[in-house]
């Protein structure tokens, strides 16, 4: 037996966390928000096969840090496990600059409101610094991914055909969909090859940020909720349709525009889903067979402690501490507005 070399332990490890275009944005975007940007620009090149460019103007990287910005296992969020408990951030892992870096070609651009300019750094496949220049941008952090998967010649042609390339682009938009409802202050802009392909502008709230995702006519159709209580704390705002409103042309058999979100982080949670599509779905007995996803929101605040998001490399799939109290805390609001639904298999927990 022999012990793998470190460079082949990195493009493995890296691959894991690494796996598209979108996980990229996903990645660099959590990257801007948790840095308190209130502007992001995504430009990408060749579905983001050939660029991907993230500028934010967030608080920029401390010329001290920058050494090991993109060093896996380096990161400014935790310092150990134990702030999990109370977690405010997207990232913690120090994982996702480092595993880019082993996959494609990095550069960063930074600058705080202490430096007098701005600089330019390229990396290497370490995550090391190769070389930096000065620079003239403003205050915040510009990441350029250039040549994604170079090195995985598979994923790269994978992720090359048409089909492929106009899913990941839709996965892209979607995803940036959900920050921009969860984020309403935030300015969001996404460019291809030169082309914007979907901007909102900095919003007051939630309900401005649904109007300028999904527009008028399907926001006419939900109702805001709101649940609060204290023992276990929790607290629930969304918007869900109303009774029987008609989504003939926008409610899908996929959960696209059901948007779940726990404290602040767009997740999937399939019993939580569960829920909802069923009572959804319960409402329209004529039509038994069709599985209907409500277009909605649901936005549930819990104490961090309460919540492991450490459970997939992307955090989309979450454990909860209090999985009972929020499955029922969401149904009180379900049955609140649709009546119960005496089809509903109560059986939700695994
Ligand atoms: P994590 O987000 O888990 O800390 P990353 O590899 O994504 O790990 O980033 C490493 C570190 O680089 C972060 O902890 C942060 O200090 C810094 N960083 C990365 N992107 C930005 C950004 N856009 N603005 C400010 N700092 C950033
Ligand atoms: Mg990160």
């Amino acid at each position: 037996m022999k012990q793998l070399p470190s460079d082949t332990v990195r493009l493995l490890s890296s691959s894991q966390v690494i796996t598209s275009v979108v996980n990229v944005v996903k990645e660099l975007l959590e990257n801007s928000l948790d840095a308190g940007a209130s502007s992001i620009d995504i430009k990408l090149e060749n579905y983001g096969l050939d660029r991907i460019e993230v500028r934010d103007n967030g608080h920029g990287i401390k010329a001290a840090d920058t050494p090991v910005m993109a060093v896996r296992h380096f990161t400014s969020k935790i310092c150990s496990h134990e702030d999990l408990e109370c977690l405010e951030t997207y990232g913690f892992r120090g994982e996702a600059l480092g595993s880019i870096c082993a996959v494609a070609e990095v550069a960063v651009t930074t600058k705080t409101e202490e430096d007098e300019i701005s600089t330019h750094y390229s990396l290497n496949v370490t995550g090391n610094i190769v070389s930096q220049k000065p620079s003239y941008l403003g205050q915040g952090t510009t990441v350029s991914v250039l040549k994604l998967f170079k090195n995985l010649p598979v994923r790269r042609q994978y992720y090359s055909s048409t089909k492929k390339c106009k899913e990941e682009l839709k996965k892209v938009q979607d995803l940036l969909m959900a920050y921009a409802i969860i984020k309403p202050e935030l300015r969001i802009t996404l460019v291809h090859n030169k082309v914007v392909v979907w901007q909102k502008a900095k919003v007051a709230d939630h309900r401005s940020a649904l109007l300028a995702t999904m527009g008028s006519s399907t926001v006419a159709k939900l109702l805001p909720c709101h649940h609060h209580q204290e023992q276990p704390k929790l607290l629930l705002d969304g918007f869900f349709p109303k009774p029987r409103a008609d989504f003939s042309s926008t409610s899908s058999s996929s959960p696209d525009k059901t948007f779940i979100f726990i404290n602040s982080r767009p997740v999937y949670h399939k019993d939580i889903m569960k829920l909802l599509r069923q009572h959804y779905s319960a409402q329209y007995p004529d039509d038994p067979g069709r599985n209907r996803y409500p277009t909605l929101m649901l936005k549930i605040t819990l104490s961090p402690s309460a919540v492991d998001v450490n459970l997939t490399p992307d955090k989309t799939q979450v454990l909860l501490h209090n999985k009972e109290a929020v499955l029922t805390a969401v149904e009180a609001l379900l049955v609140s507005l649709y009546g119960s639904d005496p089809t509903a298999d109560k059986n939700l927990g695994q």
